[in-house]
């Protein structure tokens, strides 16, 4: 094999997909609980995505930033609707930790200033300050070692309120739910608290959405529960259901010039026309609210289910944390009952993270699967 082998692989190819289903190359089917990592919000060859992008490509692909793309003009105003952030303006990148990483730095183009407060068990991707940002030293080379963060633990207002009384800081950024952190919440009084902190000593409130967002707690970005605003959200996952699209959602208060940021591949015609498939399909299929009524009903429901330690999250984004062997329930889930889930830095979370317009039939499949499980690893407890 001629790859450069970073990634532990199941043994399955998966050809096909529909919905939530998807297929292998042996004609096998498995239900798609967790779309390729929180990608896939509007299912697998959405038809009304498949004929915008097909229709796309034929005029044009790709063309640089330095014309005018009427696609992006077309996103935005959709995302100002939808999202309900007045005169917030559009930079489009191309993954999660881009859209991180140019948020962060124009947070201190912004202040001048250099201290970043990240929270322990985050994830911010593996660009240069993302991952520096990110609560995981193996994942951080001697190169990306920067002095200028400060991790704090989540949810702790004092050591929040300590850190601003001692350090000149430039950003705060924080997930609304940490998704490879295992599905711990951020509470909105939490939230609140960034919010006053930021106001009070002029610095940035960033809030990362590129998981918990776009819809997938029934709120467009999972940060709203507070009723606060951030100064920037950055989106990247399930924005284009597959296609590589990320951006960053920035508040009036940032001035742009010329040249401050910038991109090849961001923002081009293609990446467009899926950005706005997703946010069509989101409002003709009343994705969000569906999101947030399948959730409650389904976490409900897994939670009756004996053995497990707990059920955390919101909407669409849901982690069952277990009391042990975690990862081998999450491969009978999969081998036994072909239901893809995800894993977590938390060896006994699985999470779930499946398309939008999941059906209740597809949530009991999988309820019902644990279940036997469950029964069967601790039948006194049926
Ligand atoms: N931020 C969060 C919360 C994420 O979960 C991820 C990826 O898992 C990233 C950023 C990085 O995104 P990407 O892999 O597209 O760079």
């Amino acid at each position: 094999m001629s790859l450069f082998e970073v990634y532990p692989l199941y043994d399955i190819e998966i050809e096909k997909g529909e919905g939530s289903l998807i297929w292998d190359s042996k004609g096998q089917e498995y239900l798609d609980l967790y779309g390729g990592h929180a990608v896939i919000s509007i299912g697998h060859s959405h038809p009304y995505y498949v004929q915008k992008l097909v229709s796309q490509i034929r005029k044009i692909g790709f063309y640089s930033n330095s014309i005018r793309i009427p696609g992006q003009i077309e996103l935005s105003e959709k995302l100002e609707a939808i999202s309900g952030k007045k005169d917030f303006k559009l930079f489009l990148c191309n993954s999660g930790a881009e859209a991180n990483e140019n948020a962060l730095k124009l947070a201190s183009f912004h202040n001048g200033r250099k201290k970043i407060i990240a929270f322990k068990g985050s994830f911010h991707g593996r660009t240069s300050l993302a991952v520096a940002a990110t609560d995981n030293p193996k994942i951080q080379a001697p190169v990306n070692e920067n002095e200028n963060i400060i991790f704090l633990p989540l949810n702790d207002q004092e050591a929040l309120e300590n850190a601003f009384k001692t350090h000149s800081i430039s950003s705060v950024i924080i997930e609304g739910i940490q998704g490879v952190g295992g599905i711990q919440i951020s509470k909105p009084e939490f939230l609140k608290k960034i919010r006053s902190l930021c106001d009070h000593y002029g610095a940035v409130y960033i809030a990362d959405s590129v998981q918990c967002g776009y819809g997938r707690t029934g709120q467009f970005f999972a940060h709203d529960i507070a009723g606060v605003d951030a100064d920037m959200y950055t989106m990247a996952k399930g924005m284009g259901n597959g296609f590589p699209i990320a951006g960053v959602w920035i508040s009036p208060k940032f001035e742009a010039r010329y040249g401050m940021l910038g991109t090849t591949f961001g923002g081009n015609h293609l990446a467009c026309a899926a950005g706005i498939a997703v946010l069509d399909t989101f409002l003709q299929e009343n994705l969000m609210e569906n999101a947030q009524e399948l959730g409650k009903y389904w976490m409900n429901s897994i939670s009756h289910i004996p053995g497990i330690k707990e059920v955390r999250g919101r909407g669409l984004m849901i982690g069952i944390e277990f009391h042990e062997k975690g990862a081998e329930i999450r491969n009978q889930i999969l081998h036994q009952y072909k239901i893809f889930t995800g894993s977590s830095d938390n060896k006994n979370t699985v999470r779930l993270l499946p398309a939008l317009n999941l059906s209740k039939d597809y949530a009991d499949r999988f309820t019902h699967a644990l279940k036997a499980i469950m029964e069967e690893l601790n039948p006194l407890k049926k």
